[in-house]
């Protein structure tokens, strides 16, 4: 038996086969005295790929979001056989007698330039799509697999860490759980893992080796184990915990339908954290009652260019719509520290955490944060969206956020674009210094939600990404219960409402706390909802306490 010792960082227990990500080296080298007809052949049969894959996306996204988002896949298809673009590729085989992959970098290169640079904003934002099509006719020449999963059964996804653009690419349906090197609890890809619903274990270190690869083994993120060839005892209790598991699931829909409302009469707004417009599935199926958390930002890694206005208002519209007036609160772009995004070319920084992050990239880039609020407001006309404001330290920040809106609302009104005028805005408590300007805050804004996950890293001083911290990065930790008291004090005493959002919303031995404090929302991963669902429903609020914000650390 083999025994791997990591930390659980998502719930859950899964059985298959262990699957390293190959991580493609996409380089492109010139090479030069090639056979022209060769490479065309090779091209051609890319481009039929290509073609297939498209046409497969357009009817699944045919079927999951309507004719319009279809109509992106098909366009892409459509362009795979533009005479330009075809005669660029082939005028550069010509030419330079080079490999296929090197004339179609260079064509879609000058093309998606071309593009970029024309006045025409519709026609410059063409540009994304050129590189998007260059990019997959790239990936099926050099055989790099889409999703990177090649497999025909679901596996347990191992790799050294992912970046959250690259967890959000993979093939989701194929995935059983991750099994990560590095990574940390409160890493972003352990966050979509919470979302999926599926098991995740971090810190494996290099005991987690690729020899493992295609061995059929167990992932436990309850002990944080992985397990390879488990002796008789270890796979009973195994198979008696999936089973308990699955008990536990089919239990808990019979929450379904019922009221998030304490014994002694306190309602709690339990909604859920997602990513994208494809999660709204997981909100519906575990009956979240509305999204308290729709990280934007997530749209913005999962693309190769600034995704334009459009693509936007589609995704939140969509979200909006299936909501189906329950509120829809989406948060700004969040970007920076762990999440880079290549195309915004962001400076180096020491200290990335504490550097041009969240709302500071949009303050010091208006055109970006205005196109972002455009899409806003204008999918605000299909649901009650809500838009809150990440990272917040001070009142002119908020005052800043507001005036842009303001000016955005304006434009609208010129254009006769429908908006609702009275979309409520919040922000985000996770910083020690909106906690101590709370009150000024709360002045400002509709509702306040705390993000525990950075308000834990700056009240304590511990790196989130950080899985050596240890006993250090405590969220219980008093200063962190104080800090929620102090906010929701403000948030009260003003006349506003206050959640959480961040992981810590979903920690069942906090709810006596929370409900003490008197938070008013819980923002949750879908897979949370119904067991947190069944505790506020077994819970007296008037009878809890404020201990924990008492105790003394590692007490
Ligand atoms: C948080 O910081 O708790 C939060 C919800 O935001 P994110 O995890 O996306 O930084
Ligand atoms: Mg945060």
């Amino acid at each position: 038996m083999i025994l791997l010792q990591g930390k659980g960082v998502s719930k859950g227990i899964a059985e298959g086969p262990l699957y390293f990500l190959q991580k493609p080296d996409t380089t492109i080298v010139k090479e030069t005295g090639k056979d022209v007809e060769a490479e065309k052949a090779r091209i051609a049969e890319a481009k039929e790929k290509s073609a297939a894959q498209l046409m497969e996306l357009a009817e699944k996204c045919r079927a999951e979001a309507g004719d319009d988002a279809a109509f992106v896949f098909e366009t892409h298809a459509m362009f795979l056989d533009d005479d330009d673009y075809v005669v660029g590729i082939n005028d550069c085989l010509e030419s330079e007698q080079c490999n296929a992959e090197y004339a179609v970098r260079t064509a879609g290169d000058t093309f998606a330039a071309m593009f970029a640079a024309m006045d025409d904003a519709y026609m410059s934002a063409r540009a994304a799509d050129i590189k998007d099509i260059t990019q997959r006719l790239l990936n099926n020449l050099m055989g790099v697999v889409e999703g990177g999963i090649d497999s025909d059964v679901p596996v347990i996804l191992c790799a050294d860490d992912l970046a959250p653009s690259e967890t959000l690419q993979l093939d989701k349906s194929k995935i059983l759980g991750f099994a990560l090197q590095g990574g940390s609890g409160t890493s972003h890809t352990a966050i979509l893992a919470r979302t999926m619903g599926i098991p995740a274990i971090c810190g494996l270190g290099d005991a987690l080796t690729d020899e493992y690869n295609g061995r059929a083994g167990w992932i436990d993120a309850e002990t944080g184990q992985i397990v390879l060839d488990p002796d008789e005892i270890t796979l009973k209790g195994l198979e008696m915990k999936a089973k308990k598991q699955a008990e536990l699931k089919e239990l808990m829909q019979t929450m379904i339908g019922q009221e998030d409302v304490t014994l002694d009469g306190k309602k709690i707004k339990l909604y859920c954290n997602i990513g994208s417009p494809e999660d709204v599935s997981a909100v519906k199926t575990n009956d979240g009652r509305g999204i308290g958390l729709f990280r934007s930002e997530f749209l913005y890694l999962a693309a190769d260019d600034y995704p334009t206005e459009d693509a936007q208002f589609e995704a939140y519209k969509a979200v909006a719509e299936a909501m189906d007036g329950a509120r829809v609160i989406i948060r700004t772009l969040d970007i920076g520290a762990d999440k880079q995004v290549d195309y915004f070319n962001m400076q180096k920084e020491e200290n990335p955490a504490l550097g041009v992050r969240a709302i500071r990239i949009c303050l010091n880039r208006p055109e970006v944060f205005r196109t972002q609020l455009r899409a806003l407001y204008r999918a605000s006309a299909y649901g009650k969206v809500a838009i809150m404001f990440p990272m917040i330290t001070s009142v002119w920040e908020v005052k800043e956020c507001k005036r842009a809106c303001a000016a955005v609302m304006k434009e609208l009104d010129e254009e006769g674009i429908p908006y609702n005028a009275d979309t409520e805005l919040g922000i985000m408590i996770e910083t020690p210094a909106s906690v101590f300007m709370a009150r000024d805050l709360a002045k400002e804004v509709d509702f306040f939600s705390v993000g525990t996950n950075d308000l834990t890293q700056y009240t304590l001083a511990c790196d989130r990404q950080a899985n050596d911290l240890g006993k250090f990065f405590d969220p219980h930790h008093p200063a962190v219960l104080r800090a929620l008291k102090q906010a929701a004090d403000a948030a009260h005493a003003e006349g506003i409402w206050i959640g959480i959002c961040g992981e810590l919303g979903a920690d069942t031995e906090l709810l006596p706390t929370f409900l003490a404090i008197g938070i008013d929302e819980l923002s949750v991963s879908p897979a949370s909802v119904l067991p947190l669902r069944a505790e506020i429903r077994k819970s007296i609020a008037g009878s809890c306490t404020l201990d924990a914000l008492e105790g003394e650390f590692a007490n």
